[in-house]
């Protein structure tokens, strides 16, 4: 249709925040998006490759190790970055782009008609184009544009909280990262080679009262997961009494099948259509293969219509088969109450990944490369 786009970003928050998010896995997938825009190096250096996850039971016992990436190719494993880096790379490089970048700027809703569209924002600003991408996650108002009756985000009866600490004597983790099937919640740490740790955990909780969890302080917070953690194997409760600051608490939410990603000229890319919880590390890479397919489609197509039901063929069996994935984890991470569900768990865990590491059947997660030039859009599910 085009070879060179325009573009303009607008963006809700009032200005960039380098803390905001903590970290988060990019995956060899995203890696490889990132490859091809020539800023995976990037994220790279300033990141901790992880492309081993190191399983523990409760009692201390290490349950096996699961690739964070292809099997057996640790090269190619994904990468763990402050999110803030993230967002500062990508800045970088819409700037160098040219591509103005408007902060504080809230969408409120969208018209279209034949010829264009027209956004406006919260503070009465408006901006027109022929085409609105809504990448505005979650929470998407574009979602609701493009269908009034489009599903809700489910909630996975887990809360997310994390951090970052120094732990004195905890020696780095290269190439790795930890996870603990706690007695009570789910933990996961890294440890950086400047003794920096990134720790998360997520703990059962049943209901998903923004307000309420909003209004939990991290002090309170902290109590809580100390108390969680407390008989959990070290190195769990040293980094949990090191922890301090802000800690998130978020409600993990996902968004399986949304059946309309476009409406006009209006079209959603990333957890607006399709939100994955964090438990497989992928909702940053799927967003990232987004941006790129939906390039490539307006790129290649004769108009934008072709080019958004492209897209969305391309893309919808992909994105929903990795949130099942992350939903399969999801329940292994709930905390059963029972001791009797602790052993079980505990028992069937080690049969479970006891060859995980050679294991390729999640392969599929990580080898996706999405062709640019030459061959059709898309590569192996
Ligand atoms: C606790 C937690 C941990 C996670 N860990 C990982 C991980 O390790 N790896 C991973 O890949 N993914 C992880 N994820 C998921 C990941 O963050 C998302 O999948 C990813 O950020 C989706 O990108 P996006 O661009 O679609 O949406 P977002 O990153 O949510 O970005 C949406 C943007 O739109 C803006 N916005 C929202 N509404 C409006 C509006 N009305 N007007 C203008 N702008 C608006 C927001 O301010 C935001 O900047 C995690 C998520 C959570 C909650």
């Amino acid at each position: 249709m085009n070879s060179r786009i325009t573009s303009e970003i607008f963006e809700a928050t009032a200005e960039p925040d380098p803390e905001a998010g903590l970290f988060l896995n990019v995956a060899t997938n995203g890696l490889a998006v990132l490859d091809r825009l020539g800023l995976r190096e990037r994220i790279v250096d300033k990141g901790h490759r992880s492309p081993h996850l190191i399983m523990w039971s409760s009692t201390g016992k290490r349950l096996g190790t699961v690739p964070n990436g292809p099997a057996r190719d640790p090269e190619r494993g994904s990468v763990v970055v402050r999110r803030g880096i993230l967002h500062h790379v990508l800045r970088d490089a819409v700037r160098e782009a040219g591509i103005p970048v408007t902060f504080g700027a809230r969408l409120d809703r969208i018209e279209q008609a034949d010829a264009a569209v027209r956004a406006f924002f919260a503070d009465g600003r408006t901006a027109d184009g022929d085409l609105l991408v809504g990448a505005d996650g979650v929470g998407s108002p574009t979602r609701r544009h493009i269908d009034a009756d489009a599903p809700s985000p489910a909630y996975s009866g887990l809360v997310g909280l994390g951090g970052v600490a120094r732990v004195p004597g905890l020696a780095p983790t290269p190439e790795a990262q930890h996870m603990v099937f706690g007695r009570r919640s789910f933990f996961g740490y890294l440890v950086r080679h400047d003794g920096e740790v990134y720790w998360f955990a997520n703990v059962t909780h049943p209901a998903a009262d923004r307000d309420a969890l909003r209004a939990v302080t991290a002090e309170e917070w902290l109590a809580v997961l100390r108390e969680l953690h407390a008989d959990d194997p070290y190195p769990v409760p040293e980094i949990l009494r090191h922890a301090a600051g802000e800690l998130g608490g978020y409600p993990i939410d996902d968004l399986v099948h949304v059946p309309h990603w476009s409406r006009g000229r209006v079209v959603a890319v990333g957890d607006a259509v399709h939100a994955t919880s964090p438990s497989a590390g992928q909702g940053a890479s799927l967003a990232l293969e987004d941006a790129i397919t939906l390039a490539r489609c307006l790129r290649d197509a004769p108009d934008h219509a072709t080019a958004f039901a492209e897209y969305q063929r391309l893309r919808q069996p992909r994105v929903e088969a990795v949130v099942g994935y992350a939903r399969a984890i999801n329940r292994q991470k709930r905390v059963t109450r029972s001791r009797l569900g602790i052993a079980i768990r505990d028992a069937m865990l080690p049969m479970f990944l006891r060859k995980a590491a050679d294991d390729t059947r999640n392969d599929w997660l990580y080898n996706h490369e999405i062709a640019w030039q030459g061959s059709p859009v898309g590569g192996r599910r």
